[in-house]
Parts: C-alpha cells; sequence; structure tokens
C-alpha cells in the first residue's frame, strides 16, 4: 500500500524549503516529503540579492548562508548615477544559500529526496496522487513549488498567466570588486542590467520583457556583453552564461485548486517592479504551512483557501502598486524613468527591497497620477 504523507512538496527552492521548514516547526509531527529534480547544491540563475526581511520567515540563524552584506546601491539612468547607502542588501550564491536552507529542513525531519522529477499529479481521488520517475506518492496536499521554469502547474491548468521577464545571468569570478550594486537602465530599452558583488566574483546580468508574441532571449545575450565590459569583462564565456525566464505577479490569480496549491515564483510570487522573488517565495511558503497546518489540525480542507486570500492580503496587494510602476516604466521608459530614478525614489525602492517598508508607504496616488501622465504626455 502507498505510504500517506501529510504533505508532498515539490520543488526544493526558497518556497518549497521555506514551506516544508515551517510546517515542522508549526507541528513537529506532521509527515513531510520533499522531492526535486536536481541534485543538491544545485546552480539556479540569479543575482542573489536577498532582503534582510527573509529572517522574519525562518527562525534560525541565516549567516552562514550569506557571502556578503552589501550596502551600496547605485541606479544608473541616462549615464546619471544615484547612490543609496542606508539599506543593507544580504548577496548570495544561490547553491550555498538553497542548500544551507534545504540542510535546516532535513534536520526537521523533512524526507528529501533528489532527482526525482515530477511528471504528473493525478487529482481525481480525495487524496492527490504525485507520478514521478521513481514511482507514486500521495498526500493529504501537494504543493507545487517548481519555479519559473516548472511545466506541472501548466499541465494541470493550474499556471497563472503571469507577465514574462527573459533574464541571462553570467558568473564573473575575480578579486576585483568595489563592492557595490549596480542596476543600470541604460542598456536594455525594456528592462535594466545589474552587477550584484560578490565575494569571489560579480553576478552580472540583464532583463527585458518579453512582449507580444516575441520568444526567446530578445538579444540580450548582446546587451549583457555591452553592459560587463564596463567591469572588465570582454567575453561571455558560455559555461557562466545561463538564461532563465522570471515569472512577475500579475495580478490575483486561484492559487489553490482543491488540495493542491501553488507557492513561489510558480505562482507568481515576483515583485513586478524589481523581479525580486527570493523574499516573496520564502513569504509564500510561510503563509502556505499556516495555512496547511490548520488544514491538518482541523481535517479541514476547504479551509485550503485561505492561502488565497492570504497571498493577497501579505503579498499580491502590495504587489499591485509595484505593478502600476512596472506597466509605465515599460510602456514609455524614457519618460517615465526619471520620476523613479531621483535620489528620493532609489531610496524609497531600496527601503522596500530591504523590507523596511511596502509600496504603499511608499508611494500615493498623487504620484501615481504623474507617473501616468509622464507616460502619455
Ligand atoms: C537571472 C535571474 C536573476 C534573479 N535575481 C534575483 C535576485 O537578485 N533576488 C531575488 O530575490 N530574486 C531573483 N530572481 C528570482 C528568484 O531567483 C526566483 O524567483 C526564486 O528562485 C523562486 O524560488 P522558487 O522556490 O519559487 O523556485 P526555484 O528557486 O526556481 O526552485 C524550484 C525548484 O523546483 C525544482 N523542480 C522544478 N520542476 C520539478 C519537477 N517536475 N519535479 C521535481 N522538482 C522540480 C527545480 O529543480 C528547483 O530546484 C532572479 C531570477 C533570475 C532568472
Amino acid at each position: 500500500m502507498t505510504k500517506l504523507y501529510d504533505l508532498i512538496i515539490i520543488g526544493a527552492g526558497p518556497s518549497g524549503t521555506s514551506c516544508a521548514y515551517n510546517i515542522k516547526r508549526l507541528n513537529p509531527g506532521a509527515r513531510v516529503l520533499l522531492l526535486d529534480k536536481a541534485e543538491f547544491p544545485r546552480y539556479k540563475p540569479c543575482g542573489g540579492g536577498v532582503s534582510p526581511e527573509v529572517a522574519n520567515y525562518l527562525d534560525f540563524d541565516l549567516k552562514p548562508a550569506i557571502d556578503s552584506v552589501c550596502d551600496t546601491v547605485v541606479m544608473v539612468a541616462n549615464g546619471q548615477e544615484i547612490t543609496a547607502d542606508k539599506y543593507p542588501l544580504w548577496m548570495v550564491r544561490r547553491e550555498k544559500f538553497d542548500n544551507y536552507l534545504l540542510s535546516k529542513v532535513k534536520d526537521k525531519g523533512v524526507e528529501f529526496k533528489h532527482s526525482v522529477e515530477v511528471q504528473d499529479i493525478i487529482t481525481t481521488n480525495e487524496t492527490p496522487t504525485v507520478i514521478t520517475s521513481i514511482g507514486e506518492f500521495q498526500a493529504k496536499i501537494v504543493i507545487i513549488a517548481e519555479g519559473g521554469r516548472g511545466k506541472l502547474a501548466k499541465k494541470l491548468g493550474y499556471a497563472a498567466k503571469n507577465t514574462i521577464l527573459a533574464a541571462m545571468e553570467y558568473e564573473h569570478y575575480t578579486a576585483e570588486s568595489d563592492g557595490k550594486l549596480y542596476i543600470d537602465f541604460d542598456y536594455n530599452d525594456s528592462g535594466y542590467a545589474w552587477n550584484f558583488p560578490k565575494s569571489d566574483g560579480l553576478s552580472l546580468g540583464i532583463g527585458g520583457f518579453v512582449k507580444g508574441k516575441e520568444k526567446g532571449k530578445v538579444g540580450l545575450p548582446h546587451k549583457l556583453l555591452n553592459y560587463t565590459k564596463q567591469f572588465s569583462v570582454n567575453e561571455l564565456d558560455k559555461k557562466n552564461l545561463h538564461g532563465h525566464p522570471i515569472l512577475l505577479y500579475s495580478g490575483r490569480q486561484k492559487l489553490v485548486h482543491n488540495r493542491v496549491m501553488l507557492i513561489g515564483e510558480i505562482a507568481g510570487c515576483v515583485d513586478p517592479l524589481t523581479a525580486e522573488g527570493i523574499r516573496p517565495a520564502i513569504k509564500s511558503g510561510f503563509l502556505a504551512a499556516k495555512v496547511i497546518n490548520y488544514a491538518l489540525a482541523k481535517n479541514d480542507f476547504k479551509s485550503l483557501v485561505n492561502y488565497d486570500l492570504a497571498f493577497h492580503k501579505e503579498i499580491g496587494s502590495d504587489f499591485y502598486y509595484a505593478r502600476i510602476m512596472s506597466y509605465f516604466l515599460n510602456k514609455n521608459l524614457k519618460r517615465v524613468l526619471p520620476m523613479l530614478t531621483s535620489a528620493r525614489a532609489v531610496n524609497a525602492f531600496m527601503s522596500v527591497f530591504s523590507g523596511k517598508s511596502t509600496y504603499h508607504e511608499k508611494i500615493n496616488w498623487r504620484r501615481i497620477g504623474k507617473l501616468i501622465w509622464k507616460s502619455i504626455f
């Protein structure tokens, strides 16, 4: 007979491990299975900028997972540099960060299986069955935390309709870095380039919106190379160059489908303005764990829909403002950019990114009105 788990989580990125960890914190007796198709530690294309606010959702010491702390952010637009240095951000290498979170999950007694690809979820019975490359598993609740490249949610018809940002990351290993984080709008008409410093190098990248039927990398490698030259990176070695889509938040979506739930990036849980996905992923895992704990304790699986409400209240409602700004930035970058790259605006962004405040606190409807005006006239 197939073993019945309380919870199966598909994907051991920050959303999956946060959910696994928090459910065991709330209910140490819960039988939790975490599956990932990769072998850990695994590389994940990512700038690795993390808001220190994640510590609110994980009750263990995160220091061992942090590569360095960056307290100077330089925003570049039309050749002008604006510096913000009041809001430190953590810099992480994802292979180390994700593996550290996973080690904490294993310490809590979660069963983890690597190199196991989930191929399907059968939802016709009351308890969903997870079909994998090594056999079938059954659980009372299944979480899909498969990230931006996941195929399962789509296959099941649960995929949220998210705006896609095409992104490209290049890892440059060097001892030479000024330790500053750069965000530069001068290298892509529909996005920006970045340089996130690490103790052993630079994570360089570029992202751009995929519009209409545009597919693929929208010329990103070429644009990225133009950008990296200023940091003496004159060639992009293919083995350190990684393309990856980012699924940005695009409005309220249904994330609970009976006993199957979506968390992290596959739920569109990425800031639509900055493309920050790690903190929201960890927060969505935390929110889901609270709802699941209640459902298991009360044997009330209808209550899982409370995750939809919590997601909207705690994450989506603030992303709403970011979405408006992102929309107008994307519509008319040249005209709107000066409004978003003043010293005041850059400091406001950084206070939001670092978790010190929310978009809701930092912008008001008068400013949004100005944004709309600027983008049109
Ligand atoms: C180029 C780039 C730069 C970025 N920079 C930043 C940044 O600086 N700061 C920031 O906050 N965010 C950044 N992001 C976004 C951030 O990386 C993601 O939003 C975040 O990793 C999402 O976490 P997740 O847990 O949802 O998914 P992921 O971290 O993608 O993890 C998903 C996991 O699911 C597994 N999986 C997928 N399908 C299956 C399957 N069928 N069976 C089993 N396992 C499966 C995968 O192997 C993977 O381990 C960046 C993204 C990109 C692409």
